[in-house]
C-alpha cells in the first residue's frame, strides 16, 4: 500500500497548473485580435486546433486528477480501479493520477 498523501501535493499542484493553463488557452481562443501576444507563443502553439486539442487533453487530465484526489480521500488511491491490484509505486511516481495498473493500461490500449 502506497502512502497516498505523499502524492496529494503533486496532484493538487498539477491540477492548479492545468486549470490556469486552460484558462489561458480559453482566453487565447477568444482573443484573436491580440496578434503580438499570440505570435509570442506561436512557436509553441501552432493554432486554434492545437489549442483546442490541448484544452481537451487538459480537461481529460483534470478529470483524472480530481478522480485521483477523490481516491485519496476514499483511501483507495494506488489501487487499480479495474482489477483491484496495487498499482506499482514506480508507476504512480510517473503518473500519480493513473487509475489503472500497468497490465490493465496495456490491455485497454
Ligand atoms: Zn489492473
Amino acid at each position: 500500500m502506497v502512502d497516498a498523501n505523499r502524492f496529494r501535493p503533486r496532484l493538487e499542484e498539477r491540477l492548479a497548473a492545468l486549470t490556469s493553463k486552460l484558462t489561458e488557452i480559453d482566453e487565447d481562443l477568444k482573443e484573436h485580435g491580440t496578434e503580438a501576444d499570440f505570435e509570442e507563443r506561436a512557436t509553441e502553439i501552432a493554432g486554434d486546433e492545437v489549442l483546442e486539442g490541448l484544452g481537451i487533453q487538459g480537461q481529460k487530465e483534470i478529470g483524472q486528477i480530481k478522480a485521483a484526489l477523490k481516491r485519496i480521500d476514499d483511501g483507495i488511491f494506488g489501487i487499480c480501479v479495474q482489477c483491484g491490484e496495487d498499482i506499482p509505486e514506480k508507476r504512480l511516481e510517473l503518473l500519480p493520477q493513473t487509475p489503472l495498473c500497468t497490465a490493465c493500461m496495456s490491455a485497454s490500449g
